[in-house]
């Protein structure tokens, strides 16, 4: 355990059914104008962005919509809204949807305050200097942004995926509401749920993982263990009246994927991560199910370094002991519908050393701080065996 540690997060988590009623209060905190970000399709579909416009409007404040963000973020795009939001006069910024959102609404607040390339800041050649307030409204539960300081962005050139650090972007309140979370295609919620429970994993076997950040994470596991595979299911069954849905399953999963994100706030994420990164931002694969593919093959790799942390592991997930930790990773993924392949994701055998260099370019401190440290040819063979 780790005897030293700062554990540093001011997020107001407004947590719970029916909560999103309180947007607009909230937001009307921190600003006047504001403006909200979100994606072309799902907010606008189920009804949810006319909704929050409402909530601000009802409030007085004045709303300019940016519903450009995309799956796995460009930094252009980020950049594009910031500067809308700069000549709006915008003094608040809105996140309404899932990670890519949520990320891209990070950005957008960063740089409507840093004007130079946001890959500047995130390489450290630039220091930031604040950002927008934020209030982060998450429609997905997978990537816990609304729980932390990162922001992933893929670089528009170099298609580098990585995250912007910076404390100024952690949302000064996030709303999390499953209700919201209910409406999410059944493949959705597989591949962010599957997602959330590595943020888990891999934080509690960072080296670098605090004991506050340990029971978070461990009970982050145990949540998803026990829950994801009953929503995902009622989702396959075309469920859609809250009455009948079990809330109380989806709760626990949005709550360990809030917990996700914390975790990785203090601890990072490890090799799966690191590793599935170069992949979604050289193909733009859909970052759980490149989880999906990626994970068995790594924590094979990994057992004899940390059983003990296996062992717990597999544990919370309804398994035994390390032996049989992969096994049981493999069976929910089963049940989840997300055993896939790096190929079938649309990576190519090509594609492996340009990942595995870019892997160490954008990854290089959670590779670091996973339980083994692979070379660069381990880290080929990871990729041409999860091909
Ligand atoms: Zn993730």
């Amino acid at each position: 355990m780790r005897r030293t540690f700062s554990h540093y997060l001011p997020v107001n988590l407004i947590f719970g059914t029916g909560k999103a009623e309180v947007l607009g209060e909230e937001v009307a905190r921190y600003g006047k104008r504001v403006m909200v970000v979100t994606g072309r399709g799902s907010t606008k579909k189920s009804g949810l962005l006319d909704r929050a416009k409402a909530l601000l409007e009802k409030e007085g404040l004045e709303v300019t919509v940016f519903d450009e963000a995309e799956p796995n973020p460009l930094a252009s795009t980020a950049m594009r809204g910031a500067a809308i939001a700069r000549e709006k006069g915008c003094d608040v910024v809105v996140g309404l949807g899932g990670g890519s959102i949520m990320d891209c609404s990070k950005a957008v607040a960063f740089s409507a305050c840093n004007e130079d390339p946001v890959f500047d800041y995130i390489y450290g050649t630039k220091k930031g200097s604040g950002a927008l307030p934020l209030v982060l409204v998450p429609t997905t539960c997978g990537t816990g942004s609304e729980g932390n300081c990162f922001a992933v962005l893929t670089d528009d050139g170099t298609r580098d995926k990585k995250s912007l650090r910076d404390n100024a972007v952690i949302a000064r309140a996030s709303i999390v509401d499953p209700e919201l979370m209910t409406t999410m295609p059944a493949r959705v919620l597989a591949s962010v749920g599957y997602d959330a429970l590595c943020h888990c994993m891999e934080a509690y076997m960072s080296k670098i993982c605090d004991p506050i950040t340990e029971i978070i994470a461990l009970e982050g596991i145990r949540l998803i263990g026990a829950n994801l595979v009953k929503i995902y299911e009622e989702k396959k069954k075309g469920l859609t009246d809250l009455t009948v849905m079990d809330m109380d399953a989806w709760s626990a999963v949005c709550l360990a994927s809030t917990y996700g994100g914390m975790v990785i706030n203090q601890a990072g994420v490890t090799a799966p991560h690191g590793l599935e990164h170069p992949a979604s931002g050289m193909r733009n694969i859909t970052h759980g199910r490149g989880l999906a593919a990626l994970t068995p093959v790594i924590y094979r790799r990994t057992i004899e370094a940390a059983p003990e942390k296996f062992a717990v592991i597999s544990k919370c997930l309804g398994g035994r002991d390390e032996k049989d930790c992969v096994d049981v990773i493999e069976a929910l993924l089963c049940r989840l519908d997300l055993r896939t392949t790096l190929s079938a994701e649309g990576v190519l055998a090509e594609d492996v050393e340009w990942m595995t260099q870019n892997a160490f370019k954008v990854s290089a401190a959670g590779l670091q701080n996973h339980p083994k440290v692979f070379t660069e040819e381990e880290v080929s063979r990871i990729y041409l065996e999860a091909l």
